[in-house]
Order: structure tokens, then sequence, then C-alpha cells
């Protein structure tokens, strides 16, 4: 399993602010205290709370650093979370919409579910791999692809393989 997209996040002691000028005025005030204290990037409210929780470099509220699918707390269930297309997730949530489900018939290497996945028969194929495994052509929308003795061929190809094969029976 690959984890580059697994990072570790902190709970850290918020830096206690510094106190306002209590000789500035009220509008003063406000934009240092607002200029002092985190925005949690989730809610994009001033972190107030004794603790906030650092993650891909950017602060959170202890109950805004939530999985973005189940929603769940991450700071309650640990001190990892999975960063993917803009998403933030929990372990298993990111297992289930990233994991490996299965392993292209052309390049062996393994298809992550958020690509796009072509099939034939019971084999799986990322969208660059498949082509006419002899020739490499690649099948545009709309075109016929053959798949014959487990390998996805153009129709020439195709063609061949079947003379090949009715020649090589004749003679056994
Ligand atoms: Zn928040
Ligand atoms: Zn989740
Ligand atoms: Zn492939
Ligand atoms: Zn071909």
């Amino acid at each position: 399993m690959r984890v580059e997209n697994h990072f570790s996040f902190e709970r850290r002691e918020r830096q206690i602010l510094t106190q306002p000028d209590i000789m500035a005025t009220e509008n003063k005030s406000l934009v240092k205290t607002e200029q002092n204290a985190h925005l949690c990037s989730g809610c994009k409210m001033p972190i107030t709370d004794r603790y906030l929780l650092e993650a891909l470099g950017l602060y959170w509220h202890e109950g805004c650093l939530k999985c973005n699918c189940c929603e769940c707390k991450l700071g309650d269930i640990g001190s990892t979370l999975y960063n993917k297309a803009n998403l933030i997730l929990c372990k298993r949530d990111y297992l289930r919409l990233f994991g490996v489900p299965g392993v292209c018939a052309a390049c062996n290497k393994p298809i992550a579910a958020f690509e796009f996945v072509m099939r034939a028969a019971k084999n799986a194929y990322h969208i660059e791999c498949f082509s006419c495994q002899i020739c490499r052509q690649r099948f545009r929308v709309g075109e016929n692809f053959h798949f014959y003795n487990n390998k996805v061929l153009c129709w020439d190809h195709y063609r061949m393989e079947k003379e090949e094969e009715s020649t090589a029976e004749n003679t056994a």
C-alpha cells in the first residue's frame, strides 16, 4: 500500500495571544486579535480554544478536522489522516475511495479506484493501457475492439490471431 497521501498531524497548545493594546481603539484591537489568532481551515473562524490541531500546514479546531466522507473527528481516532484530491479522509474512507481494486492486465500495475478503468471480459485495464496488445493502437470512442485469447486486439490483429489459430488447428 502506497503511503504518500498519508499525513500525521499534531495537537498543539495554542500560543497565548498577545493581549490587545488597551489604549487602542476597539476597531484596532479587533484587527489585532484577528491577526494573532490562527484561523481554522475548516470553519474559517479564529481558533480561541486552548488546543488546536496542526495538519497539512494548516490549523484546525479539534472538532473541525473531520473526514470529508464520514465526518468522524480525526483527532478522536488518532493522529493521522489521508489527503488526496482535495479530500481529507480517515483511513477507512481513503481505502474505500482510493484503494487498489485491481491490476491492469496489460502492464501488471495496480489500478486505483479513482482511475478510469476499461474492462474486457474479466480483465481490467488502465485507459492508457487499453490498446491492441500487438500494435498498441488505441481505440477511440465508438471503435470496436476485439477480445480474443485473453488479449485486446484491433480488428487486423484479431483476424491474424484467428487465422493463425485455425491454421494451427488444421495442422495439428
Ligand atoms: Zn473550526
Ligand atoms: Zn471517514
Ligand atoms: Zn496498465
Ligand atoms: Zn493491432
